[in-house]
Order: C-alpha cells, then structure tokens, then sequence
C-alpha cells in the first residue's frame, strides 16, 4: 500500500488553498505535517487545529519563502518536532500580472525570489536531512507550458524554471532513492485565482472539463507522489490541469 504513515512533512505556504489543502491529506494519510505561512497566523493555527483534533500531528512555522534563514529554520524545526524529514511540498508561490512594459522591478525580484530562489534553498536543506525514499515535490503551474494569456510572464517564467530544477535535482538525488517532481495544476479555486473571480471568465473556456479544479483533487495526487508506490516517478512534470494544456 502507498503508506505515509508516520513520515515527516514540510508543505511550504500551507495555511491557505492548494498548501493547506495538502497539510491536511498528508495528515489525514499518517504523515505529521509542519506548514509555513508568511500572514496568515490564525489561518495556519486553524489548519493545525483541525489536524491535531482529527488525531494528528502538525505545526505551523512563520517563515517567509523569500528568506534562506527561514526556510532552513522551518526545515529544522520539522526534524526537532517530528525527529525525522522526509516530504518536502514547495507550495508557496506568488502571481504578479502585468504586461511587461508596467512590471514593476519588485514584482520580478519576489517573484524570482519566492517561485524560484526557494525552491532551490528548500530543495538544499531538504537534500541534506532526507534519507531513502525522500520526496521532493514542487508545485508548479501549467503555464510553465502554456501561456495564453498576457501579463504572465514573469510567472510562466518562474515556474518553467521548476521543470529544469526538477530534472537536475531527480539526477543528483536519484541514487539515494529520492524523488523530485514538479506537479503543474490548471486553474484551482484559491484566493490566489478564485473560481468566480476576474480571471475565471478567460480562463473557464480552456479547460477542457469546463470547470476549475479543487485544492483537494491536487493534495490527492500530491499525496500519491509522496508515498512508495511512486519510487519510480522522478525528474518529471506532471500536469493536473482539468485538459488547459491539452
Ligand atoms: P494562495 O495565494 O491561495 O495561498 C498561498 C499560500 O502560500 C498561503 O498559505 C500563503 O500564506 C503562503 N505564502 C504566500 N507567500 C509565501 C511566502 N513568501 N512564504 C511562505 N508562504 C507563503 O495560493 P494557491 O493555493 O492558489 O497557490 C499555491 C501554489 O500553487 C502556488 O505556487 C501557485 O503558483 C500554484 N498554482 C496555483 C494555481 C491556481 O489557480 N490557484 C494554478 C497553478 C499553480 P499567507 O496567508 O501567510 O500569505
């Protein structure tokens, strides 16, 4: 069976949409589970609450995805309150949308530094403390292949940059039976793109099932990735984008 129980979980950015959603199924599968969040403190006790209620293990960490000191402090404190650490989910992500003539020079320097930078800091830290059968996966977007709309580069950018990140890293990490994969979710009812907000009427007609996706239908397969039935899937992009892509 594809068991997580009892491993150690780092879900970045977890106290809202797509990251909280994976906190709680990582939980709900046996694993303890720290999550990050930059503002969102209640949000973030919220979600360990209901963890620890259902009979789990979670903590919450502020640490901003932007910071190398944070977020190798986040992936200590894991090991200290787990004793262990073995799932790392690169969630945090920020969206900037302009077109390039009004993107403004500090959109593209968080962007780069939260979408790009961290993954390769938390990627480090990881790498350093995971054993046999560590799981690296990084939330990407289908824009990293698809970009059909304007104002997105920046953003297409950065989350391309995941796809060539991941297939170094399978190669480095491989042969001590770690995995890196990078999962590219299509539109996904969030704050970041609600499903009745200002982009879902451009966005809606691409999708090939006419509808967004939920932050549970990517928790689900994130969830799969991190468990040994998936020892074999590495240095791949794997798209659950509703058809966008198609
Ligand atoms: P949300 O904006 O809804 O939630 C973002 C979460 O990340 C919050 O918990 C937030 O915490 C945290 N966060 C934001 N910035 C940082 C940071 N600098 N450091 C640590 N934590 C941070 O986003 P989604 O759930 O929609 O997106 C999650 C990921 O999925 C992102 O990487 C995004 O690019 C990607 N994605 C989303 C899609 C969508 O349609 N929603 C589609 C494709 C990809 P806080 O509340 O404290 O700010």
């Amino acid at each position: 069976l594809n068991s997580i129980q009892g491993k150690s979980a780092l879900v970045l950015g977890g106290s809202r949409g797509i990251g909280a959603a994976v906190a709680r199924r990582l939980a709900a599968g046996g694993a303890s589970v720290a999550i990050t969040y930059v503002q969102g403190a209640a949000a973030a006790d919220a979600v360990v609450d209901d963890i620890v209620k259902a009979g789990g293990r979670a903590i919450a960490v502020q640490a901003d995805s932007a910071s190398d000191a944070a977020i190798e402090s986040a992936v200590a404190k894991t090991r200290e309150a787990f004793g262990g650490f073995d799932i790392l989910v690169n969630n945090a992500g920020v969206l900037a949308i302009a077109p390039i003539e009004d993107f403004s020079t500090e959109d593209l320097d968080r962007t780069l530094a939260v979408n790009v930078r961290a993954a390769v800091i938390a990627s480090r830290a990881a790498a350093r403390v995971m054993g046999q059968g560590g799981r690296i996966i990084h939330i990407g977007s289908t824009n990293a292949d698809r970009m059909p709309f304007a104002g997105g580069a920046v953003y297409a950018m950065s989350k391309s940059a995941l796809q060539g990140l991941t297939q170094g890293l399978a190669r480095d990490l491989g042969p001590k039976g770690i995995t890196v994969n990078v999962v590219q979710p299509g539109p996904v009812d969030t704050d970041m793109n609600p499903a009745n907000g200002p982009m879902a009427a451009n966005l809606v007609p691409m999708l090939a099932v006419g509808r967004y996706g939920r932050p549970e239908e990517v928790a689900s397969f994130v969830a799969y990735l991190a468990g040994p039935e998936a020892a074999n899937i590495t240095g791949a992009s794997l798209m659950i984008d509703g058809g966008f892509a198609a």
